[in-house]
């Protein structure tokens, strides 16, 4: 199926690497000027290099998703600049995993800060002018984790599960705007993040999926695309799983 996007611009936080960068080259290659944003100069500069390479359109903005000032000094660039943004991905995401009573509360507060204050200090920064435009996208990347909790991470299921009852409420409150705010839920996918997993948990893990095996970024990039483009217009407040089956 071919996706429309109307001379659309989308910003992707965590776009270079993974998912992010994954989300970031698919929008790319559908005719959509994209805003790569990461924490390091380097990686959301080449995810940009790559995206232009191809023949899309991309600028490279590196910034601290958790510093909220920083945020909406970018924002408000951007919206200068552009004049609105269409789809905002908030994908960008870190772990810090221990079980509760290891946990300190620097952990703890690292992993609200970038994985769901993120989402709030970007929306607050970019979300107006698409209710003005009276056409808008706002897709959260949450996780199984905040559906099916998970130990070892009571810190990184508690900011997804905040993202999908932030994902509904604001589907809600811009809805008659035509905004749409759905999430979209990772099960085990393959990227730098998973790489961590030792090989004995792995093999835990891979029974209980369905597909039993692990997932590609394309395949979360796939949804999102989708969530950003036309056909999806009736589509608001829901939480897609991509899981291999995992949590059904
Ligand atoms: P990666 O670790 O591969 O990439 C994370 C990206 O986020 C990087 O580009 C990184 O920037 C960026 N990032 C992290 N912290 C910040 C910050 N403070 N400010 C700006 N950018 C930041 O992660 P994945 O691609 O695996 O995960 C992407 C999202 O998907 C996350 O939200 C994750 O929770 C979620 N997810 C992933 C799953 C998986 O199995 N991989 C499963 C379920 C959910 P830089 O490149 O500069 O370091």
């Amino acid at each position: 199926m071919s996706l429309t996007f109307d001379n659309r611009v989308a910003l992707v936080t965590g776009a270079g690497r993974g998912i992010g960068r994954a989300i970031a080259e698919k929008l790319g290659a559908n005719g959509v000027t994209v805003i790569c944003v990461s924490r390091s100069e380097s990686s959301c500069g080449s995810a940009a290099e790559a995206i232009n390479a191809a023949g899309g359109k991309a600028i490279a903005c590196a910034v601290d998703v958790a510093d909220g000032p920083a945020v909406a000094k970018l924002s408000e660039e951007l919206i200068t600049e552009f004049g609105n943004i269409d789809i905002l991905v908030n994908n960008a995401g870190i772990t810090k995993d221990n079980l509760l009573f290891r946990m300190t509360e620097e952990d703890w507060t690292d992993v609200i800060d970038t994985n769901l204050n993120s989402v709030f200090h970007f929306v607050k920064g970019l979300a107006r002018p698409m209710t003005r435009k009276r056409w808008g996208r706002v897709i959260n990347i949450t996780s199984v984790s905040g559906i099916m909790g998970n130990a070892g991470q009571t810190n990184y299921a508690a900011a997804k599960a905040g993202m999908i009852g932030f994902t509904k409420s604001l589907a809600k409150e811009l809805a008659s705007r035509s905004v749409t705010v759905n999430a979209v839920a990772p099960g085990f996918i393959e990227t730098d993040m998973t790489a961590k997993i030792s090989e004995a948990a792995l093999d835990m893990v891979l029974p209980q999926i369905p597909l039993k095996r692990m997932g590609q970024a394309a395949d979360i990039a796939n949804m999102v695309a989708y969530l950003a483009s036309e056909e999806a217009n009736y589509i608001t407040g829901q939480t897609f799983t991509v899981d291999g089956g995992m949590t059904m």
